[in-house]
């Protein structure tokens, strides 16, 4: 029997789905404020940055929104992409539980991030912008860019953080082949990149000074756009089609998870895989009423299980509104661990909100841990997991044991957000028994939060 489920393309969803509708009208997200005048953020604030098509989503109270077909055509390469069962972990486990996977590795640049990048390009394509500028870490998400933009002959410009831009060659190569421009970042091609160099010339970047060069990029020019490849409201829905295909799966086997669990960097694949299962379970209209939510973070950069939730910019410069969502303050700088796109000082603000609401539970794991777990489903199941992958794999397998002491049988499903063939020198580390975990950085959190800005949501104002 084939391990492999996979649907006939025509049953791909044509809508994605907004889980801000279950929240309306009793208990909407807080706005995103601007931080000057401590009014909620306007169209003024964002118009510059981003597409209308974008910020219309970003803001939908609409439960479904069309996929329009051009996305729909590009996004048919690789998807529907396959829900697969783990029968040799399992096996190897000796778990009575069953364990499934949903395999996002099968796009071209190898992640989930096509799903939303795809869908950018096209509405910027679609109001006539030429160039859009964006940030990446490990270089997942601005490959993922450079392969959508390409698609539509629009210029992709990456700021790449400076020390995956020198660690990570590879993914650099691929935007290039796809046409992106690549320069690492802190840069002297804005003014933010210039600040930080300024006050330190060795600065090894963030996410969060990137983010502010791209929008500064943005800012300057009329056919610039800026696109962020998670944490916001449009992006979330972009992936809904990864659990959307899942839940149709799901009913094509006759199963339905007990648990859903994604790994977090900005919270886009994880919201995208479990948002519609939640969804059915806030409507209660779940197969399983009980069906639970896990988050997975790594515990050097723990902003679910660490964090505060408070408001704060989403960049280290202070460019974009605040937000309120679950942080560890915008100039924090995580460690260096190989899960590059779990290194975020926020999370998306629905997400947060979902798990300061108990909706959805939050874990944090060392990367060691992660790796052995990556590398036990290397051996069983083949593939070779992103580390940020691993988060996901580590806390599905630890819910796999903890079903082999109960003898329970629970179905347990997980997104596999990409796959690590550019990573290959943080498994060279883990098995030369190289790799460190990071303490909790406590120290450098308390100093961040220091600088969190003062913000009164419109709810407490009289
Ligand atoms: C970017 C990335 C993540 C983290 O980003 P989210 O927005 O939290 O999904 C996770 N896995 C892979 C493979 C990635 O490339």
């Amino acid at each position: 029997m084939s391990n492999q489920i996979i649907l006939p393309s025509r049953e791909m969803p044509t809508k994605w789905y907004n889980l801000v509708s279950e929240l309306l009208p009793d208990n909407p997200p807080a706005p995103p404020m601007n931080a000057r005048t401590n009014q909620p953020a306007g169209p003024e604030d964002l118009i510059p940055i981003f597409p209308m098509g974008v910020l219309e989503q970003e803001m939908s109270p609409e439960r479904w929104i069309d996929i329009p077909e051009e996305v729909l055509e590009i996004l048919s390469i690789w998807r529907p992409t396959p829900l697969v069962r783990a029968r040799r972990l399992e096996e190897y486990l000796g778990t009575p539980a069953k364990i499934y996977y949903k395999n996002e590795s099968v796009s071209p640049p190898g992640s989930h991030k096509p799903n939303t990048a795809v869908a950018q390009a096209y509405y910027n394509k679609r109001e006539g912008i030429k160039n859009i500028t964006t940030e990446t870490g490990a270089g997942q998400w601005g490959s993922a860019l450079s392969f959508a933009c390409n698609m539509f002959g629009i210029n992709c410009l990456v700021y790449m953080v400076k020390v995956s831009y020198e660690q990570k060659p590879y993914r650099k190569s691929l935007m290039h082949v796809w046409n992106g421009e690549v320069i690492p970042s802190p840069s002297n091609t804005t003014n933010s990149g210039r600040r930080v160099l300024e006050m330190d010339p060795d600065c090894p970047g963030s996410l969060g000074i990137a983010i502010s060069e791209a929008v500064e990029a943005a800012f300057a020019d009329e056919k610039t756009k800026y696109s962020l490849g998670s944490v916001l409201n449009h992006v979330m829905l972009h992936q809904t089609i990864i659990g959307l295909e899942s839940i149709k799966q799901f009913e094509q086997i006759d199963d339905y998870p007990d648990v859903v669990i994604g790994c977090v960097g900005g919270g886009s694949n994880m919201a995208g895989f479990t948002f519609p299962f939640l969804g059915q379970r806030m409507r209660g209209e779940a197969k399983k009423p009980g069906i639970r939510v896990v988050a997975v973070e790594p515990t050097a950069c723990p902003t679910l299980t660490k964090g505060v939730y408070a408001y704060d910019f989403g960049d280290q410069a202070q460019m974009t509104p605040a937000m309120l969502m679950y942080t560890l303050g915008h100039d924090f700088i995580p460690a260096g661990i190989h899960a590059g796109g779990l290194r975020y000082h926020g999370d998306s603000p629905l997400l947060s909100k979902m798990v300061n609401e108990k909706e959805v539970e939050a874990v944090a794991y060392h990367q060691n841990e992660c790796y052995e777990a990556a590398v036990t489903f290397a051996r069983t199941e083949g593939l070779l997991p992103a580390p940020e992958t691993s988060h996901a794999i580590r806390a599905a397998i630890d819910e796999a044991l903890k079903c082999k002491e109960t003898g329970e049988t629970k179905t347990i499903a997980f997104n596999y957000s990409g796959h690590g063939h550019f990573d290959l020198a943080g498994y060279d580390n883990y098995l030369d028994g190289k790799l460190v975990d990071y303490a909790y950085p406590e120290e450098a959190i308390r100093k961040s939060m220091a600088n969190l800005p003062k913000i009164t949501p419109p709810s407490m104002k009289k």
